[in-house]
This record gives structure tokens, sequence and C-alpha cells, in this order.
């Protein structure tokens, strides 16, 4: 019955389990099927409510979420949806495990970590994904990359015909959320692709500690590290998301090597981690990412490699607005400041359109007697706000402290600060403290 017709869009629907549920997945899949039946539309990206008035899923669900998809509507009717299901148990495991930069102990333990293993998907990566704004939509270009290899891959395409090399390279500014990305879709991917793999993990290589000052040690750590990698890989129902974090300390190696310091010690390295990364291509059930804040200083033999090669910029005005109206809501749901509605970009967008003049923000409360000329005044200002911090080229991290830094300033002016009591939904100005 579910044959998509042509013009059908994909859905992905991703059902959380609560921690030690036991019902079957596809107990809880066919169940959330019939559930979705009541909807005529669902919104795009959006979260589903409802569901806790079925006995069966309540008990077992956490969160239902339509995620974003390729389709250009922000609602779409059921009928023209193609359904894909995931239900999903993140893992609350964090016990990473560790690589060791030699089978001795070491005096400088900083040094020997090389990298760390965990558990997909996993309780410490839940919402990253969403919480990542950006411009272009980088995050539905990897997601069309990796359903790309997966066709291609499925199809049995002849590698010496078409071949790829399963190696992504994000790079740009500190900041701009390239690890967290990288993390972010190695989750997304677990889930999407639980009903191929029974398994996935991310494995986070340290690229300083591997390519250290030791390169004699260095070449036989990433000898050691491959074997683990590929008996990772060699578990087939398993899917292995790799990080290669800071990649240009791959290119000091070479650098060192052409200078002379260590003639032939750090070329090895770098040759090592090639020929290692040339194996895993042919494996299907591996994505290697990396991440550098250098692009000039990237060996090229490792730039060539890379399939994408995706230039994460400071956010934009728009996407320093969404990022800044996410703190704000979080913060007004916790109960630290007073609740108000805190205008969507598109809002903001339609009330600076309709305003003639160019308004910057003056330091005094605007007269805010409706509500309607009060989330005006919210939109405005925020949006001179993103303005501002544009030109002084804020990077995704440096805005989400923000805030910090703000109730900071605001109790060093000798205000009176109490924390706020803990009720689920602040409505009075009684359990807030700050006014917006
Ligand atoms: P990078 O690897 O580029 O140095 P990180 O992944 O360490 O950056 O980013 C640190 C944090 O900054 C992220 O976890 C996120 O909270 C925030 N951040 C960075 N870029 C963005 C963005 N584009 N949208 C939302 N948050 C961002």
């Amino acid at each position: 019955s579910d044959t998509p017709k042509v013009n059908k869009w994909t859905v992905h629907i991703e059902v959380r389990l609560k921690p030690r549920t036991s019902t079957r997945f596809e107990t809880i899949r066919s169940l959330v099927r019939t559930y979705l039946t009541s909807f005529e539309r669902i919104g795009l990206p959006s979260t589903l409510d409802g569901w806790q008035d079925t006995p069966e899923l309540a008990s077992s669900i956490e969160k239902i979420v339509a995620s974003e998809s390729s389709c250009p509507h922000t609602t779409l009717p059921l009928d023209e949806m193609a359904l894909q299901i995931h239900v999903y148990q993140p893992s609350d495991t964090d016990s990473f495990e560790e690589f060791s930069n030699s089978s001795g102990v070491r005096e400088d333990d900083n040094d020997t970590m090389a990298a760390s293993v965990c558990e997909l998907p996993n309780r410490s990566w839940e919402g990253l994904w969403d919480s990542l704004i950006y411009a272009d939509d980088i995050k539905m270009k990897l997601l069309d990359y990796i359903h790309a290899t997966l066709v291609f891959s499925d199809a049995n395409v002849d590698f010496n015909l078409v071949s790829w090399n399963r190696v992504v390279l994000l790079h740009g500014p500190p900041g701009t959320g390239k690890t967290s990305l990288c993390r972010a879709l190695a989750q997304k991917l677990s889930i999407r692709l639980s009903h191929r793999y029974t398994h996935a993990r991310l494995l986070e290589i340290n690229s300083h500690s591997l390519f250290s000052k030791w390169f004699s040690e260095s070449g036989k750590l990433v000898q050691r590290l491959f074997n683990s990698i590929t008996e990772l890989v060699e578990e087939e129902d398993a899917f292995l998301v790799v990080l290669i974090d800071e990649v240009e300390s791959l290119t000091a190696a070479r650098a060192g090597a052409m200078a002379g310091t260590e003639p032939s010690d750090g070329l090895r390295v770098v040759n090592a981690l090639l020929t290692q990364l040339d194996k895993l291509k042919h494996r299907k059930n591996v994505l290697i990412m990396s991440t550098s804040n250098l692009v000039k200083a990237i060996d090229s033999a490792f730039v060539d490699r890379a399939d994408i090669v995706q230039y994460v910029d400071l956010p934009s005005r728009e996407a320093i607005y969404e990022i800044i109206r996410t703190c704000l809501c979080e913060i007004v749901e916790k109960g630290i400041v007073a609740s108000f509605n805190v205008p969507t970009l598109k809002q903001a967008q339609l009330y600076e359109a309709t305003t003639k003049t160019v308004l910057s923000p003056p330091s005094g409360v605007l007269p805010a007697n409706d509500h309607h000329s009060k989330s005006k005044n919210v939109a405005l200002r925020l949006l001179a706000l993103a303005n501002q911090c544009r030109t002084q080229g804020l990077s995704g991290r440096a805005l989400r402290r923000l805030p910090v830094l703000v109730l900071a300033r605001y109790i060093g002016f000798g205000n009176l600060y109490t924390a706020p009591t803990r009720s689920t939904t602040p409505t009075s100005r009684d359990s807030a403290n700050i006014g917006p």
C-alpha cells in the first residue's frame, strides 16, 4: 500500500524511544504509521504531538519529529508523502575507547590519545543537527551526497568506471560548527540507515596527537589506528563514520619532511594515511569526514581525495538572527527571561520590509503598547544586532555564548538576580527575572 507514486516526497519521521524501552522497533513503527494517518498535513520540519494519547506509544516514545526534506514546501498533505519511519534508541554510554600512542605508559598523557569511539545514535549528539544553522543548505547537501553514494553502491556500479572516495572535507574559520556538523551528520546517518545497519559508530581521530612530533611513532600509530578501523569496518552490518579533525596537522608532517627536519618520517606518516584511506574507499559501510581551519595548509594529496570540499563560512545575517533567536527561545523556556514571543526570521523580514525608515536600536526601551508593536520592536532590534555581529565577523561559537556574557554583565551592573524557580512554563513576571 506504500508504493510511492512518482510525485511523492520522501519524508523522514524520526521516532526517539525512551531509555530501556523493550517494545520491538517493528511494533512501534507500525503503531506510528497508524498514528500518522490521523494527520491531514505535516509541517516540515516539525515536532509531532498527539501520540501521547495512545498508551502504547506514550509508554515507549520520547519524541517524534518530521525532518526537513528536499521538498520546497513547509507543510505537505499526508498523501503526497512517502513516509520513512526511523525508530531509534540513543545510546547513553559515553564510555569512549581510546587508542594510545604506544603500548607502554607515556609520561605526558595528553599527547598519547589518538582516537576515541562512540556508539551511535548517541544521546550526547541529540539536538545538535537542528541547532546548526547555515545560509546555504550545507546540511541537505551532505545528506544528498550520502544518498547518492548509497544509490551507486546498491547498484554495484563498477568502481573502475565511476568512483568516489567516501571522503568529505569541511573547511573554514574556527567556530563555524565544522566538527559539530560532522558529529551531527554521523548521528543523522545512524538514524537514517538503521534499517541497513544494526550498529553505527563514530571514531574521532585527534590529528594533533596522531601527527605529533614523534613522527617515527606516528607512522606506527597510523598503522595501528587503521588496523582498528579495518576491524570495525569488517563488521559489515555496522556503519562507521571516521572524523579526522584539524586535518592540516597532516600537512605539518609533510612540511617538516620538506624542511628536512624530519626527513623521511613525516612523509611516511602522510603516505601511510593516504594509503589507508585509499583502501577504505571500497568499503560500503564507511564515511570519512574531515575538518580544517586552514584550507591552504592542507596537503593537496588529501584535498584531492575529498569528494566534497565544502567551505563553511561565518554565519550570514540571517543565520545569526536564527542562532540568537534559538538562544533567546531557550532562555525564555528555562524561565531566565520573561516570557515573550521571539519573532521568526520570516516575521522579522516582513516587519523590516514594511518599515520605511531604518531603525537603529535606541538604548532605551521603545514604547510597546500592543503585542504587535512589541514584537516588531524585538524583531527590528534583533535584526540590527545581527547586522552588528555580522560586521564584527562573530562565529557561531561566539554567538552561542553571548547570552552568558550578557547575563554576566547584567549581574555585574548590580542587579539582583535570583535563579528561576523550576516551573515548566514561566507565565508570569514572578518566575522571570529579566525583561526582554
Ligand atoms: P569548528 O569545528 O568549526 O571550530 P565547532 O563545531 O567546534 O566549530 O563549533 C562549536 C559550537 O559553536 C557548536 O557546537 C555550536 O554550538 C556553535 N556553532 C558554530 N557554528 C554554528 C552555526 N552555524 N549554527 C549554530 N551554531 C553554531
